[in-house]
């Protein structure tokens, strides 16, 4: 099975001026290309030949493994971005106020795992094998899915992420990096994962207002569909 490329799913110029132009096809077409090419040709031969990527990730090592958890990584950033100012769910909205608190925490504790991780990796938002919510990063091409978690939103911080417009100036990347976060994927992969856990807001939610209301009518939602 050949693997392909992912069409960006904005222009090359629709960031900017976060993300320039020249970023986009740079980190797009050569950087995410190349992992898709030497995966390509890594495989002919081998039992990942026919895997899908999920599978190689999980089973493979080495140059095979590196290569297709970089295309998997990078998918998962392209579609974490977006130019239109997009609105996460309540359901996530509750999420994030019971595992962070404020909404600017989970930025600042974001933002701050991002400019101290050391070297080339990836700034995730996970839920754990609990249901919770965490940040983490991973070095090099390690993603979280081959530590159990489940990945909502993800930052490239390998250098050719950001050189062209910040050189090493990694915090002002980030800042804009947020700026760009498409909540509405973030809030799909929150909601994915309904019924393998139980939102751990649901038992804070006492009060009779539209809001529980709403929390209740979800909980009801998933018992129907499970
Ligand atoms: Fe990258």
């Amino acid at each position: 099975m050949k693997h392909e490329l992912m069409k960006l799913p904005y222009e090359y110029d629709a960031l900017k001026p976060m993300m320039s132009k020249e970023t986009l096809e740079f980190h797009h077409d050569k950087h995410h290309q190349t992992y898709v090419n030497k995966l390509n040709e890594l495989i002919i031969g081998t039992q990942f030949e026919d895997m899908s990527l999920k599978d190689i990730i999980k089973k493979s090592d080495g140059a095979i493994y590196n290569n297709a958890a970089q295309i998997y990584n990078h998918d998962f950033f392209w579609n974490s971005l977006n130019p239109y100012n997009s609105k996460m769910s309540l359901e996530l909205e509750k999420a994030i106020s019971s595992n962070f608190g404020l909404f600017e925490d989970l930025k600042s504790e974001f933002i701050s795992k991002a400019t101290t991780h050391f070297g080339s990796g990836w700034v995730w938002l996970v839920v754990d094998e609990m249901g919770k919510l965490k940040i983490i990063s991973t070095s090099n091409a390690d993603t979280p899915l081959t530590l159990g978690l489940h990945p909502l939103l993800v930052c490239d911080v390998w250098e050719h992420a950001y050189y062209i417009d910040y050189r090493n100036a990694r915090p002002d990347y980030l800042e804009n990096f947020w700026k760009l976060i498409n909540w509405k994927f973030v809030s799909e992969n929150y909601s994915k994962l309904r019924g393998v856990f139980k939102p751990n807001y649901i038992d804070e939610c006492n009060e009779n207002s539209a809001e529980c209301n709403y929390i209740h009518e979800l909980v009801d939602e998933e018992r129907t569909v499970s």
